[in-house]
């Protein structure tokens, strides 16, 4: 579960004086979203890590099998790690440390520096050169601002953990909900749109890519259903004509299966075509248009995007109906005028009927 959190980079000017010093650079979900590669670009040398909760679930002994690919990404890299915990248990703390095959240093509990000043000295590395990462405020992220290291806070990987923690984290909520408001949520490397002029704001952004992947759909609704009514063969005959007849001499007469066979196939034709292109839609608008990562709350978010296109679908052909009736043009002219205005309808209805309730961010606990 998402748990009301969200990834992004932090505008730490934007936060009030108070919570300033809890800010964040930047927040992910997971870990392994942690973008190695942009880290080594910027400069970064030297990562301390957080373990409870950022590296395995909180007293863990084993490490989950992406995280371990994750240091092995970073050390392919060239960066090197070390474990900064305020956990009780050394012995632990070593043997973790050693299974990964990185340092680790004691010291002062974080939020002090005494750990971080610690572990500058041992790689002599600078403070520009390292990142911290951590899932709490008010230890990782706090410690780290005091060092004047950077900071990424990640989601804790579950919600098992220290009482004292627990403290912890009803305090942090409080912060979490003022730090979003600085949180900027379109930095994105998967981002092709510029951000300048039209693009600017971020539901024009979002509109734009709706739009694009609206025709992408088309075009495969449309290839599909023309590829099966004329371009498939089946022995030595058309598909649709094969499939056409066996419906007509098979299924229910009273269903009324079109004139010729290759007519009693389009309905077929025509929905797998349309099906492809709502996967096509619910896939690409997921993580292109509202950037949503990973398979989580996916089912959920898919019938949700269902009811929307389902209804979006009825109010099209209702407007277009009413419409095309209405309208004081010649017949043709109406049909184009009412098809179009209702397809304009319907995209702002299935384009915040997908940002307000499809992909909502999920903001309760
Ligand atoms: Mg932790």
């Amino acid at each position: 579960m998402n748990r009301g959190y969200r990834a992004g980079k932090f505008e730490r000017s934007q936060v009030i004086r108070a919570f300033q010093n809890l800010c964040p650079d930047e927040a992910e979900l997971n870990l392994i979203d942690v973008d190695l590669a942009r880290l080594w670009q910027e400069g970064k040398r030297l990562i301390l890590i957080d373990v409870d909760n950022t590296l395995l679930p909180w007293k863990g002994e084993d490490f989950p099998a992406e995280v371990l690919a994750w240091v092995q990404e970073g050390k392919d890299l060239g960066f090197r790690f070390c474990l900064i915990s305020n956990t009780r248990n050394l012995d632990r703390l070593k043997r973790l440390a050693h299974r990964l095959d990185v340092a680790s240093v004691q010291g002062k509990f974080k939020p002090s520096r005494s750990m971080f000043r610690a572990a500058l000295h041992q790689f002599k590395v600078d403070k520009d050169q390292t990142v911290m990462v951590g899932d709490q405020l008010f230890t990782d992220v706090l410690g780290a601002n005091r060092s004047g290291i950077d900071s990424i806070w990640v989601r804790p990987m579950t919600t098992k953990e220290f009482i004292g923690t627990k403290f912890n984290r009803a305090a942090e909520k409080v912060v979490r909900r003022s730090l979003y408001r600085a949180l900027d949520e379109t930095e994105d490397d998967f981002d092709l749109l510029p951000k300048t002029g039209l693009f600017q704001r971020k539901v024009t952004r979002q509109f734009a890519k709706f739009c694009v992947i609206g025709g992408t759909s088309f075009v495969i609704d449309y290839c599909i259903a023309q590829s099966l009514m004329f371009a498939v063969p089946w022995g030595g005959e058309s598909l649709s004509i094969v499939a056409g007849q066996w419906m007509r001499d098979h299924l229910p007469s009273w269903m009324q299966w079109g004139e010729s066979a290759r007519d009693a196939f389009f309905p077929v034709a025509k929905t797998l075509g349309a099906a492809v292109a709502i996967i096509n839609s619910f896939l690409l608008n997921r993580r292109w248009t509202f950037k949503i990562k990973g398979a989580e709350d996916r089912l959920a978010q898919f019938r949700r995007f269902l009811v929307i296109s389902l209804v979006g679908m009825v109010l099209n052909v209702v407007i277009s109906s009413n419409l095309n009736y209405a309208l004081p043009f010649d017949e043709k002219n109406s049909a184009r005028v009412a098809i179009i205005v209702a397809a304009l309808i319907v995209a702002v209805w299935n384009f915040l009927g997908q940002r307000l309730y499809a992909f909502r961010p999920r903001t309760v606990e």
